[in-house]
């Protein structure tokens, strides 16, 4: 057990920590679930910035700055679409994980929250997504003392159960 890391069911727009990850598209420029709440409450200036970015690759990570959210910061990273198992989508799931935390670690971010990457429309097996996203981030803080913690913000009750059964694997 990791006491860095937590476990909550809410909205990832409301948190008060120095960075939010966004289960963005590889255009970056928004979509909807998770990624339309975080533009809707960070304001216009987000996709303003987004648009410089130039997209992000599947599995790969990138930084902004949080305008009205509590959080200083927004990690986008792009999670795979599920296609059956058979096209990485695993390995890169576990990207989105790791490339955020590297990101994150970069910026000198203690404090961290990621949503359920690939579980909404993207329709990665949810209990697959919780095993992954957890052994990603528990053995990334295994060898960093920086981060102060890290919460795994669930929006549905389903998703919060999982984590909750999955955390003690
Ligand atoms: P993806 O395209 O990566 O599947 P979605 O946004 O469709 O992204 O879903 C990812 C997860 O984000 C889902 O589990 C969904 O329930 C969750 N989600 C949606 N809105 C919010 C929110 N405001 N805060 C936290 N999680 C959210």
């Amino acid at each position: 057990m990791n006491s860095r890391l937590e476990i909550i069911q809410g909205d990832i727009t409301k948190l008060n920590v120095d960075a939010i990850v966004n289960a963005a598209n590889t255009s970056l420029l928004g979509g909807g679930g998770v990624d339309g709440a975080i533009h809707r409450a960070a304001g216009p200036e987000l996709l303003v910035e987004c648009k410089t970015i130039g997209g992000c690759p599947t599995g790969e990570a990138r930084l902004t700055e949080g305008y009205n959210l509590p959080a200083n910061f927004v990690i986008h990273t792009v999670g795979p679409i599920w296609y059956g198992g058979k096209n990485k989508e695993e390995a890169l799931l576990r990207d989105c994980y790791r490339n955020s935390m590297v990101l994150a670690d970069e910026n000198d971010i203690r404090t961290i929250a990621f949503p359920n990457i690939s579980t909404g429309v993207y329709h990665f097996p949810k209990e697959l997504a919780a095993e992954i996203a957890i052994r990603a981030v528990q053995g990334f803080l295994e060898n960093n003392e920086k981060f102060k913690k890290v919460i795994f913000c669930c929006f549905d009750e389903e998703n919060y159960f999982i984590y909750k059964d999955s955390y003690v694997l």
